[in-house]
């Protein structure tokens, strides 16, 4: 059988954690809260075609040619002051790599630093997508619960404790893909204290931390790093376009060393002729002024969905109030299955999808949890799918 000459690690039995949420909607006339992608409407199409123009001609042949393994200078340092800027991380365009969309930034990552069996821990629930990248390389993970504000820290230095070969964190600080929460500015400095007393590397992947309603991006963790411990991941996905597939990450020491030496073996670099089009576009344009726009709109579609959820739905259900981002997580009673629930009732007889829970843990062992996106979608199209998805809930909750 030719499955048997597929690499262990790619385990072909099962699927990857992310096959789920790229499959296409099984009903086109849904109403669909599944698909976690930025809202097309917003995209700067005109102004990034500018940005191209400009990039050819002013640089003709040269721009086709190989360029930079860490990416376009200029486009590093327009990243770095904004990180700086935002952020408050003190850094250069030495320690910045601009990758594959933030993606290729989590897995040049996992394949630097782990080693079959070696233990990690993630906080549950957490990015599908990280999930795929880090089970290529078969760690032991350990999972810590969010709370309200973040890690559950207590939680955390028990599992160090038990655990002290723990050499990972892999966090979501700002915004959380798949649940909306935010990582208190106390919690950020207090997780580096850890990761310096028991000598492991954070990982803080980023990507919606310019996108908070009504609040100021919050200082990065990596803002707190001082012994080169915290790797910091974002992308600009999610505020220009994902399929400019640019992110970039920030690091020091080895461990930049490290992630070099695989993106080498990766691809070499990353596209050039891109990279040059975002510097031109963040040099003619205002990106903070776009990334407002972009704000107001995802603050009224959440504001959309927190109202149905608490008008439409039972009070056994429990939600996420998020202040920035695309998601929403939604907490079922403990006996319901929401894959089951969606299969069965949600999808043939309201026409919605969502994405159930299950795949956001890395056990794959809560299935009574489901995330809600809003981005793509009008307020009225978020209240009328909320209150068909509602009735469905309340039914299956009387049942
Ligand atoms: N991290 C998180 C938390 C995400 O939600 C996503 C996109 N869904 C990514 C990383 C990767 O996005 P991209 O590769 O498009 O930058």
């Amino acid at each position: 059988m030719l499955k048997n000459l597929v690499a262990q690690r790619v385990n072909p039995d099962v699927p990857s954690a992310l096959s789920g949420l790229f499959v296409n909607d099984p009903d086109p006339h849904a109403i669909s809260f599944a698909a976690g992608s930025p809202n097309e409407r917003l995209f700067p199409v005109k102004e990034m075609q500018r940005a191209f123009n400009t990039a050819i001609e002013q640089q003709g042949a040269h721009l086709f040619q190989y360029q930079s393994m860490q990416g376009n200078l200029n486009l590093r340092e327009k990243l770095v002051a904004r990180i700086q800027k935002w952020g408050h991380v003190t850094t250069t365009a030495d320690n910045v790599l601009v990758t594959v969309g933030g993606q290729q930034a989590i897995e040049l990552v996992a394949k630097a630093l782990l080693d079959p069996g070696d233990e990690m821990v993630v906080e549950v629930p957490t990015y599908v997508g990280a999930l795929a990248a880090f089970d290529l390389y078969q760690p032991t993970y350990y999972s810590v619960d969010l709370q309200a504000d973040g890690l559950d820290l207590d939680e955390l230095e028990d599992t160090l404790k038990r655990h002290p070969g723990i050499k990972l964190l892999y966090t979501v600080p700002d915004y959380h893909n798949p649940t909306g929460i935010t990582m208190s500015v106390a919690k950020r400095q207090a997780l580096v204290t850890l990761a310096n007393r028991y000598d492991f590397i954070i990982l803080e992947d980023s990507p919606y931390r310019d996108l908070g309603y009504a609040n100021l991006p919050l200082p990065a963790i990596k803002s707190f790093d001082t012994q080169d411990r915290v790797i910091f991941v974002s992308s600009l996905s999610k505020i220009l376009m994902p399929a400019l597939r640019t992110g970039w990450l920030v690091a020091d020491g080895p461990i930049l060393d490290a992630i070099l030496k695989v993106r080498l073996a990766s691809d070499l670099e990353a596209n050039g002729v891109i990279h040059a089009a975002i510097a031109n576009y963040m040099e003619e344009n205002d990106l903070d002024q776009h990334v407002n726009v972009l704000k107001d709109h995802y603050r009224q579609q959440c504001t959309a969905m927190v109202a149905a959820l608490e008008n439409d739905f039972p009070e056994e259900v429990s939600f996420t109030r998020p202040k920035g981002g695309f998601f929403d997580w939604v907490t079922l009673p403990e006996e319901l299955d929401a894959a089951a629930l969606l299969s069965q009732q949600v999808i043939p007889q309201a026409h919605i999808n969502y994405v159930p829970g299950t795949n956001f843990y890395p056990g794959r062992d809560v299935h009574n949890s489901l995330r809600l996106c809003f981005s793509g979608l009008s307020p009225a199209e978020i209240s009328a799918g909320m209150g068909r998805l509602g009735e469905q809930v309340k039914a299956a909750v009387r049942e």
